[in-house]
């Protein structure tokens, strides 16, 4: 486990997010004021790995040089990776979208080109440390945080330490099985997963498979997406309220499942799903109530996610900033 007292040193810290999509980069000080950002593209996911680490550091070297000009300095970097990562051995063990990845030792190489102590962290576990160090689960302890996107990840912290797993894998909270007998498959080729049901591609799936029933709707002979489904939801379209009130439905079901298991204090949802906030609460909340054990849930909080796109880069700040970098 990581300890997360600030410790107090000179200099800020360069903190990478790598999206799948987007490379974004920022300098964090010891307060989480984030200064100088970069947003460039990643580099295609065919490219070598080599090829992410020069956008990295092109990334790094752009906000050093602008830190400069003011008399700053950077003293560590700490970059999160969409993907398993084993801390101990520095290295990314499975980056589904950036498979070059793959077994790379991304910390050896950063560290030998921007020659600062450098940290390497899973995005999920890096925004569940952005939120609870500036975000809804600020004073907490204890949290899930679980980030609705394209796919369904989670981060967990006990007692202030982020839990990773033995083997770095913890957390995949999307991963967890919620209908056995619905036969949609999961990108980790399981059927029933949380993220079949839970995700931006949940949602237009379960629209898509519904259109036919719902004639009327405004969705038919659209490009689907959720936000979409969701904008569709608040004029009270019909199928998009059967679609959000059943997503919210298998989320409780999961979420049900973190209760029994971990007994937090605050459950932290985020992610660009979480948007349909409005739509999906009630049957979230319902079916918690009546899954998990009282107790339990009488004291627990259920929060929307307030550091947004920046909660990783955040994280990985703070995770630096505590490690004694
Ligand atoms: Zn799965």
């Amino acid at each position: 486990m990581t300890s997360m007292d600030p410790v107090s040193s000179s200099g800020v810290i360069f903190a990478a997010d790598l999206g799948g999509t987007n490379l974004r980069a920022a300098t964090v000080d010891n307060a989480g004021n984030i200064g100088y950002r970069v947003k460039h593209p990643t580099p295609h996911a065919s490219r070598c790995a080599e090829e992410i680490v020069s956008a990295i550091v092109a990334a790094a070297r752009e906000c050093e040089s602008s830190l400069k000009q003011h008399g700053g300095t950077i003293r560590a970097a700490s970059v999160v990776v969409p993907g398993t990562v084993d801390i101990a051995a520095e290295t990314v063990l499975q980056a589904p979208n950036l498979s070059s990845l793959d077994g790379f030792r991304l910390t050896d190489a950063l560290k030998q080109k921007l020659g600062w102590p450098v940290l390497i962290e899973n995005d999920a576990n890096a925004a569940a440390v952005g939120e609870m160090w500036l975000g809804a689960a600020r004073g907490y302890r204890t949290i899930v945080c679980v980030t609705l996107g394209t796919g369904v990840g989670g981060g967990i912290i006990l007692e202030g330490n982020l839990w990773r797993g033995v083997d770095g894998s913890a957390g995949e909270i999307g991963h967890i099985s919620v209908d056995p007998f619905s036969g949609v498959k999961c990108k980790c080729g399981n059927t029933g997963c949380l993220e079949v049901f839970a995700s931006a591609t949940g949602i237009v799936r379960m629209t898509r498979e519904s259109l036919s029933k719902y004639p009327r709707s405004e969705l038919n002979g659209e490009d689907l997406t959720a936000q979409r489904v969701y904008e569709a939801g608040l004029r009270e379209d019909e199928l998009a309220l059967k679609v959000l009130e059943k997503m919210g439905v298998y989320l409780g079901i999961g979420l049900a499942n973190l209760v029994h298991l971990l007994n937090p204090e605050m459950i932290v949802i985020g992610g660009g799903v979480a948007n349909g906030w409005l739509l999906f609460e009630k049957s979230m909340h319902r079916e918690i109530e009546q899954r998990a054990f009282p107790v339990p849930v009488r004291n627990l909080k259920i929060a929307q996610a307030k550091c947004g796109d920046d909660a990783g880069l955040l994280g990985a700040a703070h995770l630096a900033l505590t490690s004694g970098s």
